[in-house]
């Protein structure tokens, strides 16, 4: 029986695996974390419909659980191509040898540290969306690090995102609609909250994202304002004052408020960058790993037997992720037949 080895248990990777199994092929999956499903286990609900994200990730690990070799505490850190096979070994010292590798190795989230002028790491009250995710798990409720219910909340888009200083020009495509949604729960927590998003350009470009977007102006009077923030500091009380260009009515503005939130992009993972590296695939300007033929094949890695499954090649949201895990598998199952 045909081996095949997936690099990344996050929920791409997780349904490469289930299909390839249920194509009868024996499947490895090899995860650095001691439990699968990446980003997305850390994720309270998903946009646009506010879906509770564990119940996401609980379908699919339910169909995962059927017949794949898990791998936990892994990572792998080097890969080899030896006449026909791969043998990949890992950091702890573990090896294995496969006749195809799914590489599923994800994104990471922007370092906001990077952005030292808005704050992050420095101010009690800046945060990332990350970080608010976690406190909608702990359910506690929206507060700030002294304990209080914000007055007023702060959406930061495009941080580390279509941004020449932070050297990346592309857009990551979900943190629009995740402000929008995330938004939307902090005012449903707490109505009298006053929120407020900046954005350079707003990209709804899914289904429902528009009406998830009015919605939020419609429904929770959020407020959007178009323009870049130059600068955070903080006050005395805590909060972090705001220096904002307003770009459409083309004036300054400063504003206080009790809690800001971050929107990191997603930048390629170290570990999906080594791989580039190491097998000698095409490095796309943004860091990404770049198909073969980015409408054709996606999935083709260009080196033989190796192949690109979910954000390891781009931004994606999780209903694309999983799209673009199927067509994996079924890139896997030509090459192997
Ligand atoms: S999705 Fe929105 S916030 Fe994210 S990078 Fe693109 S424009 Fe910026």
């Amino acid at each position: 029986m045909k081996h095949v080895v997936v690099v990344g248990g996050g929920v791409a990777g997780l349904e490469t695996a289930s299909i390839l199994v249920s194509m009868g092929y024996q499947v490895t999956l090899v995860e650095k974390e001691d439990v699968p499903g990446g980003h997305v286990k850390r994720w309270h609900a998903l946009f646009p419909d506010v879906r509770p994200a564990a119940e996401v990730l609980a379908a699919i690990l339910e169909k995962s659980e059927k017949g794949i070799r898990m791998q936990y505490n892994t990572e792998i850190t080097s890969i080899q191509h030896r006449s026909n096979r791969y043998a990949l070994v890992a950091s702890n010292g573990w090896q294995v040898e496969a006749d195809a590798v799914v590489l599923a190795t994800g994104f990471e989230l922007f370092d906001a540290r990077k952005k030292e002028e808005y704050g992050y790491g420095i101010y009690d009250n800046v945060i990332t969306s990350a970080d608010l995710e976690d406190m909608f798990i702990a359910g506690k409720g929206i507060h700030t690090l002294q304990d209080k219910a914000p007055q007023r909340v702060g959406f930061v888009h495009c941080v580390g995102s279509r941004d020449e200083k932070a050297g990346n020009l592309y857009c990551s495509k979900v943190c629009c609609i995740t402000a929008v949604k995330q938004a939307i729960e902090v005012k449903q927590q707490l109505p009298q909250t006053e929120i407020f998003c900046f954005y350079m350009d707003l990209r709804m470009f899914g289904r429902h994202y528009e009406e998830l977007y009015k919605e939020a102006q419609e429904k929770y009077a959020i407020q959007f304002i178009r323009g870049r923030l130059s600068e955070a500091s903080e006050d005395k009380e805590h909060r972090v004052v705001l220096k904002v260009e307003d770009t459409l009515l083309n004036k300054p503005l400063k504003i206080a408020v009790d809690l800001l939130v971050l929107m990191s992009g997603m930048v390629a993972s170290k570990q999906t960058q080594a791989f580039r590296d190491e097998l000698g695939m095409t490095k796309d300007e943004d860091n990404f790993l770049k198909p073969v033929d980015g409408i054709l094949h996606s999935n083709l890695s260009g080196v033989e037997g190796v192949f690109f499954s979910g954000t390891c090649s781009g931004p994606k949201n999780v209903a694309d992720s999983l799209a673009d895990a199927r067509s994996a598998a079924l890139a896997v199952d030509k090459y192997l037949k």
